[in-house]
């Protein structure tokens, strides 16, 4: 069959049509009230579409987390036949379905090849585009980044609509962007994340033509908004596949355009013990988000920035800065410079300097009653834990902390000397390494090199 070769359709194929009994999407496994809209949608006579990421993950047997339609009724038709409709957006608008807490999510087919963000709504002047704006199916089908999230299911008659051998690749397990790979990074460099992130999640490979330009176009990533990068740094390390996230993000140099800060301070690090500690911690995130256990952005954000905090506190220290001074100017100096990259809220950006700076308390193992009642103190002891299984030289202070909250409610456990105060001295190996001056390389994971008086 030919393909389409008018470059305003580049991507498009013939219109492939899967009928209801060559593919596994079943009306169970769609929200019923994403049923709903599409219902109604039918009934009214318009067109409408199960569309996106749902039809990818119902295909592979998977439980979509939203669900969302399109059609070619304008987003006024739309909120026409839904009392419980808001429209969203300026230049392109969006209907919103909502049911309590589903928002089923309408949207209108369009033509432009804009990322859906909201960013590029307005051009040079403020200028409001506002031209060719609404589309056809195929144009809203070769606007989309991944030929597997191209993929329409019909409510008419339960197929799957394929104009770009969508179907075909989610069978091979093989993510392919649409059109020219370097053209649609240009459009939209998050393309590049998205890429790394779905072959992380789906277990795709990615299509070496699709994979071949992101190492160079990797710096294009600093025009994306802070905002847009801290979304999607959430999607890649809080949705149950950091490991392969982060290792995608370092095959596909895409780590220094992320966390530059980070990649340096690993690159520097020659015995690999802060990586071995990042990953360790991103396998801990990955089964916590298994077990439905929560985790928090300040904590993932606390060690993806690790690497970067030690190295920071090392040179602070090799100048001469006292470790207590140092340990703030550090936290501080790689939080600004986080922001100049990913917009960090504050509300997650202190507790991930506290989870920091509490690390030398476990040391000095002072006032543990008060500590232990420091609002952070188990994010800071979990994050003591996972330094411990990068390098044991932690494994002292575990065993105290551990020992300790196991009686929360005891004086603390010997066999610790204690201290003029009667709290438990420090161990002296921290003394010595104290007066041995900084490291020549960013400590092991277990840095920071020495600790706050
Ligand atoms: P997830 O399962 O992580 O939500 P998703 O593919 O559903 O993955 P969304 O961000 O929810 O991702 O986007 C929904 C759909 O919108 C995508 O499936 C894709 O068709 C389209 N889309 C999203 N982002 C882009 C983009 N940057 N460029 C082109 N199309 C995009
Ligand atoms: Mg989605």
């Amino acid at each position: 069959m030919p393909t389409q070769t008018d470059p305003t359709r580049a991507g498009a194929r013939d219109l492939q049509v899967i009928p209801r009994e060559a593919h596994p999407i079943s009306r169970r496994d769609i929200s019923p009230n994403a049923l709903r809209v599409l219902y109604r949608l039918r009934d009214a006579g318009f067109g409408a579409y199960l569309v996106g990421g749902a039809v990818r993950d119902l295909l592979l047997g998977g439980h979509p987390k939203d669900f969302d339609v399109a059609t070619d009724a304008t987003p006024e038709q739309v909120r026409g036949l839904f009392r419980n409709c808001r429209l969203i957006g300026r230049r392109f608008r969006l209907a919103h379905v909502v049911f309590g807490r589903e928002i089923v999510e309408v949207a209108t087919f369009r033509a432009s090849s804009d990322d859906g963000s909201g960013e590029r709504e307005m051009h040079e002047g403020g200028r409001l585009l506002r031209d060719n704006v609404y589309g056809t199916i195929e144009e809203d089908a070769v606007r989309r980044d991944f030929t597997a999230n191209a993929l329409y299911y019909a409510i008419e008659d339960f197929s799957v609509r394929d104009y770009v051998g969508g179907f075909a690749d989610i069978q091979a397990r093989v993510l392919r962007l649409i059109g020219d790979p370097e053209r649609r990074y240009r459009e939209d460099p998050v393309r590049m994340l998205r890429a790394v992130r779905l072959a992380a999640k789906l277990g795709f490979t990615i299509d070496p033509p699709t994979a071949e330009p992101i190492p160079q176009l990797a710096p294009l990533l600093r025009e994306v908004s802070s905002a847009r990068l801290f979304d999607e740094s959430l999607k890649l390390f809080l949705s149950g596949h950091a490991v392969a996230s982060f290792e995608g993000l370092e095959r596909h140099g895409l780590l220094p355009a992320l966390l530059p800060e980070t990649a340096a301070a690993m690159r520097a690090n020659r015995s690999g013990a802060l990586r071995r500690m990042v990953l360790a911690g991103l396998r801990d995130t990955d089964a916590r988000v298994a077990a439905d256990e929560p985790v928090s952005p300040g904590f993932l954000f606390a060690l993806l920035l690790w690497p970067a905090y030690c190295r920071a506190l090392m040179q602070l220290q090799a100048q001469g800065m006292h470790t207590a001074e140092a340990q703030r100017r550090a936290a501080d100096r790689v939080t600004v410079h986080l922001l100049e990259t990913i917009a960090l809220p504050r509300r997650f950006s202190l507790p991930m300097q506290e989870i920091w700076l509490l690390q030398s308390r476990f040391s000095q193992r002072k006032r543990v009653g008060r500590f232990l009642a420091h609002p952070r103190f188990r994010a800071a002891y979990d994050f003591l834990v996972l330094r411990q299984a990068a390098s044991d030289e932690h494994a002292e202070d575990v065993a105290f902390w551990a020992e300790v909250l196991k009686h929360p409610h005891e004086p603390v456990p010997p066999p610790l000397p204690l201290d003029e105060d009667g709290e438990p001295a420090p161990p002296r190996r921290r003394r010595r390494r104290r007066r041995g001056g900084a490291p020549a390389e960013a400590p092991a994971a277990g840095a920071p090199a020495a600790d706050a008086e």
